[in-house]
């Protein structure tokens, strides 16, 4: 455990692997780590595997969930969708991974995530892998990716910049420390914190706990 673990990480998205660097929209970029560094070291961890994309088959239930906004931006920006998504039933175990990522939103979540409802979440092949994935990383450009894989392995809980507990990560395994992580990535809390923010207005909390919730958010789910 490093200083401000996060505790376990959540089913996949436990990580943001290695990719190809596109067209940057000037809107996410504060939040991203730099292509370069992120590419050495996620590229690496791609090629040894596993990496935070994926998951053990049988668990996808416990996949984060990808928004309507996040889902359009993936298809925009790289046009096509056919199979990209999966549609998830708003399972106990889900929500219990929901409560565990926003210990004091408890009663927001049961209204975003109804328990006779659904969300979408990325497609996994058989072995589990993200439908994305490939050999040296995540194929999507990195704007275009879900905020919870670019923010991946980091979060914020209480206030406080933290990393998921992900034994296999090389970031978590070089850096050691929060410190350290945000280090080697060239990221700093400043843009941790932003991303979480986009998060949780995507998948319709306010961008700050605390905050007016207003309900419905058009980004919260596409099914
Ligand atoms: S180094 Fe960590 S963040 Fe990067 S791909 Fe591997 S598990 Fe994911
Ligand atoms: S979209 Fe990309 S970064 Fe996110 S889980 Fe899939 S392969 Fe990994």
């Amino acid at each position: 455990m490093v200083a401000g673990d996060a505790g376990t990480s959540w089913a996949m998205a436990l990580a943001v692997p290695a990719r190809r660097e596109v067209a940057v929209n000037a809107m996410d970029r504060p939040g991203d780590i730099p292509a370069p560094l992120e590419l050495d070291i996620c590229s690496r961890c791609a090629g040894c595997g596993p990496t935070c994309c994926e998951l053990s088959p049988g668990q996808e239930e416990l996949c984060f969930p990808v928004s309507e906004m996040e889902r359009h931006r993936i298809v925009e920006q790289v046009g096509l969708s056919r199979g990209a998504f999966t549609p998830e039933p708003n399972s106990r175990a889900f929500l219990a991974n929901l409560r565990h990522l926003f210990p004091r939103e408890g009663q927001a979540l049961e209204l975003l995530f109804p328990d006779a409802g659904r969300h979408l979440r990325l497609s996994v092949t058989p072995a589990g892998r993200c439908v994305f994935l490939r050999a040296t990383g995540c194929r999507l450009p990195r704007p275009a990716r879900p905020y919870y894989c670019r923010l991946f392995p980091f979060w914020l809980a209480g206030g406080r910049v933290t990393a998921f507990a992900a034994a296999g990560c090389l970031v978590h395994r070089q850096g050691r420390t929060v410190a350290g992580m945000l280090t080697l990535l060239g990221s700093s809390e400043a843009r941790v914190r932003e991303l979480h923010g986009r998060l949780r207005l995507a998948w319709g909390l306010p961008p700050r706990e605390g905050m007016p919730f207003v309900t419905p958010s058009p980004a919260r789910f596409g099914t």
